[in-house]
């Protein structure tokens, strides 16, 4: 499996579809020589029709920030894995911190999601990350290992092979404070030897995981130099086509 770095965008609840399709025409001759990193954009289930088509035939891919388990039925408000596939959807965000915090996420109703994923072959971002009281009381890695562990439970070492883990210390999401490097490096470090624990080494090697948390054009160079950072989740950063490019063009 390649391991190449990956540099995804997370929208939140931001632009409309005009400015989806605005982003889309600055963006796009940005990063048009880009090669050496997947590009991945996540809108608002509203703009991912318009991200998609405005993204086809560049070399960058749509996510959405969230998905429900189920096939379809009477689940008012949610989405299934084939209607944003349908939408043209690549990947999905899962477990983002934002959806444990605030609308009620736990690592059992994010494995669910990411079973859904796999089998029907929308490629999972599953985010993990402690709290800054979790951090403070020294349960950063205990936390993050639990949230590997359980969001991935029942998974299969091919399931892997798909799955793309994004570390984001809450502490460092929209503050500004991003970790530092050996932190996140660190921390990663964890994740990879969780998975290795379960599904073995090489499965462990070849597993990219991002950083997230105040990402910015200044620092994603000293974040990426680290061997074990493959790539950022960016949110804010991810807004402006200028500066989302230019992360986009860390080398
Ligand atoms: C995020 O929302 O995933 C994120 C990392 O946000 P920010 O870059 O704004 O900290």
């Amino acid at each position: 499996m390649s391991k190449r770095p990956i540099i995804a965008g997370n929208w939140k609840m931001f632009k409309t579809v005009a400015e989806t399709r605005a982003f889309f025409n600055e963006f796009l001759p940005l990063v048009s020589g880009v090669s050496h990193c997947e590009i991945v954009v996540a809108p608002t289930f509203t703009s991912l029709g318009t991200a998609a088509s405005a993204a086809a035939g560049s070399r960058v891919a749509v996510s959405a920030q969230d998905v429900y388990w189920e096939k379809e039925g009477a689940f008012t408000g949610e989405i299934s894995v084939s209607m944003l596939l349908d939408a043209g959807c690549a990947y999905t965000i899962i477990g983002h911190s934002e959806r444990r915090q605030f609308f009620g996420e736990t690592d059992e109703t994010v494995n669910r999601k990411v079973r859904a994923a796999l089998a029907g072959r929308l490629q999972p971002i599953v985010c993990v990350g402690e709290t800054l009281a979790e951090r403070d009381g020294g349960k950063a890695v205990e936390v993050v290992r639990r949230q590997v562990r359980n969001g991935l439970a029942q998974l299969t070492e091919s399931d892997l092979s798909p799955i793309i883990v994004a570390y984001e210390p809450v502490w460092a999401i929209g503050t500004g404070r991003t970790a530092t490097p050996e932190t996140a490096a660190e921390m990663h470090g964890e994740i990879r030897k969780t998975i290795g624990e379960i599904w073995g080494g090489p499965v462990a090697a070849a597993t990219r995981i991002l950083y997230g948390g105040s990402v910015k054009p200044n620092n994603i160079q000293e974040l990426m130099r680290r061997e074990d950072i493959d790539g950022a989740l960016v949110g804010g950063a991810s807004l402006d086509p200028a500066s989302f490019a230019a992360i986009v063009k860390y080398l």
